[in-house]
């Protein structure tokens, strides 16, 4: 047999090493700032264009390359970081490897523009999937340009299989906050299609952190700082009250290099045991400054994950130093008022007079008119005016209502009826849990549900059909009947709105503000009218019939979240996120009581529906019980 083992030429062997560096744009990106710090600038620009899939440019004033390391900086290998493999044990700087130059250089059009203080001309490379194409001198500022075309534009396939541009640029945003958090002495900015997204002057931490989520974060940090022989402990936590849903400002920061670590996240959640309500996630920026030797960051590609040899204790004592820090800020203003006036009480109640309660009547109160206003707005198709349920209403559950049947109505004489009751709604909930979905109830076209439905624990109704038992999620099945009427809102550009009294004023971060700039006509379409978008404000004077004022501010960041959420292998368009995330808030939620009419109204609707079975996020929302199915149970 003849040899047929071949050396890989090198652009072949630089786009398959390019797969692990560059998986989107945002890696370049990452790649590209950390570069520029590690060259000591002390200010960065980033341009990107089309959510960096025609460009990311990094200008940076740092120290330059003379014209041979410019040229040696696009081969693999090249670095001018570690010299012996021991040095990867004492490493300060972000790269190390030598890959990222070369790696984008394979999969991109690139150019290096650079210059030393020493040199008085620099250079300017040009290179095309590995090629250089033209070297020549120029006049340019100390520091370097790097400008990175027409990504992956020899890879179509995973030119193809990025997502779309909210996506890709939220991955960008996301690297782009790491980077300059872990570094406020370096200024930032950073233009997106020539907005200006972000501009970070040099600060201190508590400012970086507010200037890059926007100035409602101020009255929300407590400082945390502990030294030990180990590590050094610093940075802020978010008050409890600010915990949030979702896990969007969690960082932690080893030797100033963003991290992920489900291991001393517990250890943060741990010290917040007791103050965070159910479902929320607590808000923090940790710095852990420790020796290089006692980490190992080469474990990881990407670099996020990290072993430390002493994990425990690091574990023990962050728990310990947030707990302090939390402990200590809940007991300030008491013993000092004049040491921070965030922390302080907010209102000046020392130089307030008391004044004399007054007691106002409303005349116009009419008890039923909230609830007519509910119903009006369920038969006319639409959501909920979410409504929290009276305390008295609980009292009552065990009489049996007229037009409401509820599971809770019936008693449960003893304790094994109780246990009964709930053995059946723990199956019920981990049935709704499970993948399957039975799908051949409305194929049968007299499958039409009877109208004798009853809810069952304030979440699911019951009703039935011919071929048997109903059971139906209330909460996932007013999201698909939302989902739907929001789609054909949005297709044909129908939404009727409400005029607001009085404008509504939100605040959100610059980035959530560019990123719902990007919804504006979408929003438009389904009825939100748009006065304002700008740096921290957005301002509403007509929002969609169906929504109240006061869960808008809600159904924002909801949004904001869902678009944030990259969710891979699903099919992304703006639209769907928003029709999804609306329906999800807009919904009738677990836990409310539903009247007779009301349960088959949304039966009815329900079954008007395309796509009867699923939520718009594909859970199974009914299950079906036939009767041969409860007579073989009889056997
Ligand atoms: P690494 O960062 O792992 O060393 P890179 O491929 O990212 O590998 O960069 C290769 C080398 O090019 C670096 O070691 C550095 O010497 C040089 N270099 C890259 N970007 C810059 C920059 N912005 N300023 C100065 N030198 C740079
Ligand atoms: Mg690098």
């Amino acid at each position: 047999m003849t040899d047929v083992i071949k050396l890989l030429p090198d652009h072949v062997a630089n786009q398959i090493a390019a797969g692990e560096v560059v998986q989107r744009p945002a890696s370049v990106v990452k790649e590209l700032l950390e570069n520029a710090i590690d060259a000591k600038a002390t200010h960065i620009t980033l341009v990107i264009k089309d959510a960096g899939k025609t460009l990311i440019q990094v200008i940076d004033d740092g120290v330059g390359m003379s014209s041979t390391d410019a040229r040696l900086c696009l081969e693999r290998h090249a670095t001018s970081k570690i010299t012996k493999a021991e040095d990867l044990f004492s490493l300060i700087t972000k790269g190390f490897r030598g890959e990222a130059l070369a790696s984008v250089a394979a999969i991109a059009h690139l150019e290096v523009q650079t210059r030393t203080e020493e040199d008085d001309v620099g250079t300017k490379i040009q290179v095309e999937g590995s090629e250089v194409k033209n070297q020549e001198s120029v006049v340019t500022a100390r520091g370097t340009i790097i400008r990175v075309k027409n990504l992956f534009y020899n890879i179509p396939a995973r030119r193809n299989f990025l997502k779309s541009d909210a996506v890709e640029r939220r991955h960008i945003i996301d690297e782009f906050q790491r980077v300059a958090l872990a570094h406020p002495n370096v200024a930032f900015t950073f233009l997106d299609n020539d907005s200006t997204l972000f501009s970070l002057p040099i600060s201190k931490l508590r400012e970086r952190i507010v200037n890059v989520f926007g100035s409602k974060l101020k009255e929300r940090l407590v400082p945390v700082a502990e030294e030990t022989d180990i590590v050094r402990v610093s940075g802020f936590v978010q008050k409890p009250e600010f915990a949030r849903k979702n896990r969007n400002e969690q960082f932690f920061f080893v030797n100033d290099r963003y991290i992920k670590s489900s291991y001393l996240h517990h250890a943060v959640v741990a010290a917040f045991e007791g103050l965070l309500k159910s479902d929320t996630q607590p808000g923090y920026f940790l710095f852990l400054n420790i020796d290089p030797k006692s980490i190992d960051i080469n474990i990881h590609p990407t670099k996020t994950e990290i072993k430390f040899d002493d994990e425990h204790a690091i574990y023990t004592l962050l728990r310990a130093t947030i707990k302090h820090s939390l402990g200590q800020f809940s007991i300030t203003p008491a013993l000092d008022f004049s040491l921070d006036s965030e922390m302080a009480t907010p209102y000046d109640y020392d130089k307030k007079k008391p004044t004399q309660p007054t007691i106002e009547v409303d005349r116009d109160f009419n008890p039923f008119k909230e609830e007519a206003k509910r119903m009006q707005q369920f038969r006319s198709g639409g959501g909920f005016i979410p409504k929290e349920t009276p305390a008295w209403e609980a009292l009552y559950t065990g009489i049996d209502k007229e037009s409401t049947t509820t599971f809770e109505s019936a008693t449960f004489s003893d304790k094994e009826d109780f246990e009964k009751k709930r053995t059946i709604e723990g199956w019920l909930d981990s049935d709704f849990k499970a993948e399957n979905v039975i799908g051949t109830l409305f194929e049968d076209i007299n499958a039409k549900p009877s109208s004798n439905a009853f809810q069952l624990q304030r979440k699911y109704l019951v009703t039935s059909i011919k071929s048997g038992v109903v059971i139906i999620h209330q909460n996932l099945a007013h999201q698909r009947v939302l989902y739907e009427e929001l789609l054909r809102n949005i297709s044909v550009k129908e939404g009727v709105s409400q005029q607001l009294l009085f404008p509504l004023s939100l605040s959100f971060s610059p980035q959530d503000i560019a990123l719902l700039a990007n919804l504006r006509e979408q929003l438009n379409t389904i009825g939100f009218v748009i006065e304002k978008l700008e740096e921290e404000t957005m301002e509403i004077s007509g929002i969609p019939v169906h929504i109240s004022e006061s869960s808008v501010q809600e159904i924002m960041e909801q949004l904001l979240d869902d678009m944030k959420q990259d969710v891979p292998g699903e099919s992304f368009s703006q639209f769907d996120v928003l029709a999804k995330s609306l329906a999800k808030t807009m919904a009738i939620k677990v836990g409310m009581v539903l009247n007779q009419e009301e349960q088959e109204h949304l039966i009815n609707q329900l079954f008007a529906c395309k796509e009867p079975t699923l939520s718009p996020t594909n859970r199974k929302l009914l299950i079906t019980l036939d009767i041969d199915y409860l007579d073989n149970k009889f056997i």
